[in-house]
């Protein structure tokens, strides 16, 4: 039986340290999240970080702005937060109408604060390995690994998935903790045959259920980012629970895995932030 790898007790214990270092703290981090439109699982999303950022002691400022907000509108409210003083990290909540364009928008914010590490320039550091700030999903799966002792050094790791936001970053931190990664998309012949290679198996393709167990190699440790909403209202991964868990040595559960801890890396980014402008 695998073990079950557990991000909601990960995430606490990692939010206890934050909080611990918020308040030995001169300066009180400051976080401006931005939400354009009315889109419910959004909503959500943007209620879970103020929430958590006023647990831990983050000041915080919301941007409910409606969904017919022009790009020139949001521009000009992100120069506005680019300068201001007590904020120190800018997260504009993803997906944006179709009439404002992404890239724009993620370049318009200044590295400085891009605590979702989305930035050209962010990316780039992490491709060095000189960064300040990780994407929260990945450094998360980073970060559940490093609790449960599962060093990637020399193991192979199979990624399945190449999101910007996911996949790519995902298979440079396991190249940075030295293990041997192969990336797979919906394009890769074998795919079968390559996750069957996988010491540490990542997935996260958005598909519910698609990773089974004859997929995966006895032993390995399976980590499912995905989240998928079911018919009937449940979430589930893109891991095949079921037929996977008893081959697995470790496993993610969707909810309770890999899910967590995304927004508790993102504190720890504005709590970076703010240490690295009070330097
Ligand atoms: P995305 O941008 O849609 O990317 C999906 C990736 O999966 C693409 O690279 C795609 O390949 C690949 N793919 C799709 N079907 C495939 C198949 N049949 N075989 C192999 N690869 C396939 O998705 P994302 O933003 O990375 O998110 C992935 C999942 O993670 C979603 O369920 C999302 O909800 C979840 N997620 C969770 C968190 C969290 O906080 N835990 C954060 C972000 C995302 P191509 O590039 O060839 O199209």
């Amino acid at each position: 039986m695998a073990i079950l790898i557990d991000g909601k007790s990960v995430s606490a214990a990692e939010r206890e340290l934050i909080k611990k270092q918020i308040s030995d703290m001169s300066v009180k981090p400051g976080l401006a999240v931005i939400l354009v439109g009315e889109d419910p699982a959004s909503q959500v999303y943007v209620r879970n970080k103020k929430k958590a950022c006023a647990d831990v002691g983050i000041y915080s400022e919301s941007y409910d702005l409606s969904a017919q907000t022009t790009q020139q509108e949001l521009l000009a409210l992100i120069d506005k937060l680019n300068k201001k003083a007590d904020i120190h990290g800018i997260l504009v909540q993803l997906p944006l109408p179709k009439h404002i364009d992404e890239t724009a928008v993620i370049n318009a914010i200044i590295p400085e604060k891009d605590v979702d590490a989305f930035h050209p320039v962010n990316v780039g550091k992490i491709m060095t390995g000189d960064y300040d700030f990780l994407p929260c999903t990945p450094a998360g799966v980073m970060c559940l690994l490093k609790h449960y002792n599962i060093d990637p050094a020399g193991k192979e790791c199979v990624v399945v998935g190449r999101s910007n936001i996911v996949g790519k970053p995902q298979a440079m931190l396991l190249l940075h903790a030295n293990g041997t990664v192969t990336i797979c998309h919906s394009k890769t012949k074998d795919l079968k045959e390559k996750c069957l290679t996988a010491d540490i198996l990542v997935v996260a393709i958005g598909k519910a259920d698609f990773i089974t167990g004859d997929m995966v190699k006895e032993g390995a440790v399976v980590i499912d980012v995905g989240i998928n909403r079911k018919s009937d209202g449940k979430l589930t991964g893109d891991v095949d629970f079921a037929s996977v868990e008893p081959k697995a040595s470790y496993i993610t559960p969707v909810p309770g895995g890999a899910g967590p801890m995304t927004i508790t890396m993102l504190l720890k980014n504005t709590v970076k932030a703010a240490e690295i402008k009070g330097e």
